[in-house]
């Protein structure tokens, strides 16, 4: 139904309003297609918003070729629908996107593409939500189609926007020579180059050996101190092991069987230049949530000095220069950000006390005030979103079934008065 709100027919140039029967689901990722599907099952109607021209657009769009699941797929899968038998206890990225868009199509789940949220602001007299939308990559900000309705469910993800760090002279870097790690395909178009990487996470250990295997010449900023573990202990999963020990011992005594382990079988990282952090592991990720690196075989490639570790940039000048902490000037074909990801609901959330200024919800259970739920930010990769999307689907089946039964009148109500709250 398309409904034009009273107070503002007089202007031409007023969003066109669209009420959704249901929740409003921003994001068309992993988790905000878990919600959906547990939401169908529930029986409850929703609407979904998603900025690009297809699901997962973090992974269809801003991650590297040789990318796979970082952890085994029984820790990756979304609720109601396990991952084929045949596919590997690692799946690739291509594997990973099949099997969201089956899921997707097994559910139904038919995002409306293209569209980017700019605002949502909750009206207390109305007890509705307003999110402002424009069409993505449309010349102008201005929002064209405004969605109203009861709940909001913002699943946009910790990584929506890309981090680039404030370094001086970066800026002044010409952009065919700087990147983003979101934008990297393949080393193929780096072969013969001297690369910087900067950033040592996942993304950066990997896409430096990445550039190693297509005969580029890499060399990794390591800035801060950093965890690694080996991805496997004896075949298992590093993950899977944690996970397990820590259903018999505290995290701390975990946290040193980590180290002690990493210690046996990858030897002292001081030694190449990757400091550990005096917290923990599993500490830093419930404290910080900094994920652990897991070892896909760069640390041997830094060891045959294939990758060189060097340390923070001081600042960059014009042809790709940089100089470096320790004093150092070494210049670059190529600069790679590999500088991570951050949320961007502080840019269009508006007036709300449930997200924090860094754009994560400031409590646990992923349930604000009026109406809102957060899916995906739990710093816990997909098992954290499938386990949001399971609570928020049931908690809104159950509110859903009390507003619509056939003796309450409050959501015929809000249906009849949407025109005349406005
Ligand atoms: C390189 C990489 C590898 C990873 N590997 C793993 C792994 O192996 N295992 C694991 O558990 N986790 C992994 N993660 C964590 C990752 O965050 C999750 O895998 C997953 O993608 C999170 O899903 P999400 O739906 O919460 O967010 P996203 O996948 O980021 O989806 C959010 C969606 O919201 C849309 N959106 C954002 N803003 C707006 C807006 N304003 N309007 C409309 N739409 C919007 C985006 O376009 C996007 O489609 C990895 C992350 C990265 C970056």
């Amino acid at each position: 139904m398309v409904l034009l709100p009273a107070d503002r027919t007089d202007s031409l140039f007023s969003p066109h309003c669209v009420w959704v029967n249901g929740p409003i689901i921003i994001g068309a990722g992993p988790s905000g297609l878990a919600v959906a599907a547990c939401l169908r099952e529930q029986g409850v109607p929703y609407v979904m918003l998603e900025r690009s021209k297809h699901i997962a657009s973090l992974w269809q769009d801003r991650t590297y070729d040789r990318l796979k699941l970082h952890l085994p797929k029984q820790f990756c899968e979304l609720p109601r629908m396990p991952f084929p038998d045949h596919y590997p206890e690692y799946p690739t990225r291509r594997e990973f996107i099949d099997y969201l868009e089956d899921y997707a199509t097994k559910f139904e789940i038919n995002p409306v593409f293209n569209t980017t949220v700019r605002s949502a602001r909750y009206n207390e007299t109305s007890g509705l939500w307003r999110v402002g939308t424009s069409a993505t990559g449309a010349a102008s900000d201005k929002e064209t189609m405004e969605y109203i309705g009861r709940w909001l469910v913002v699943a946009t993800g910790e990584n929506a926007e890309k981090v680039e760090p404030e370094i001086p002279g970066l800026d002044g870097l010409d952009r065919k020579v700087l990147s983003h790690v979101s934008q990297y395909k393949s080393g193929e178009v780096y072969r013969g180059k001297s690369v910087l990487v900067v950033g040592c996470g996942n993304s950066g250990m990997e896409v430096s050996l990445d550039l190693c295997d297509h005969g580029a010449h890499p060399a990794m900023v390591v800035r801060d101190a950093v965890h690694v573990l080996p991805r496997e202990v004896l075949g298992k999963s590093t993950f899977e092991l944690a996970v397990l020990l820590m259903r018999w011992l505290p995290l701390w005594i975990v946290d040193k069987i980590m180290i002690l382990l990493a210690w046996l079988l990858l030897g002292d990282l001081a030694k190449l230049g990757l400091r550990r952090p005096a917290a923990g592991p599993l500490e830093l990720k419930e404290t910080h949530g900094r994920t652990p690196v897991l070892d896909y075989g760069a640390l041997a490639r830094i060891r045959a000095g294939d990758i060189a570790v060097v340390p923070a940039v001081k600042r960059f000048a014009k042809g790709a220069q940089v100089e470096l902490a320790d004093g150092r000037v070494l210049s670059f074909d190529a600069v790679i950000l590999a500088t991570g990801y951050r949320s961007n609901v502080p840019q269009w959330l508006e007036n709300n006390d449930f997200f924090n200024k860094d754009g994560y919800p400031k409590t646990a259970f992923p349930q604000g005030q009026s109406g809102l739920y957060a899916v995906g930010f739990t710093r816990r990769g997909l098992s954290g979103a499938s386990a949001d999307a399971v609570r928020i689907a049931k908690d809104l089946g159950n509110v859903w079934r009390e507003e619509t039964k056939p003796t309450k009148r409050a959501g015929p109500c809000h249906r009849r008065c949407i025109s005349v709250v406005f």
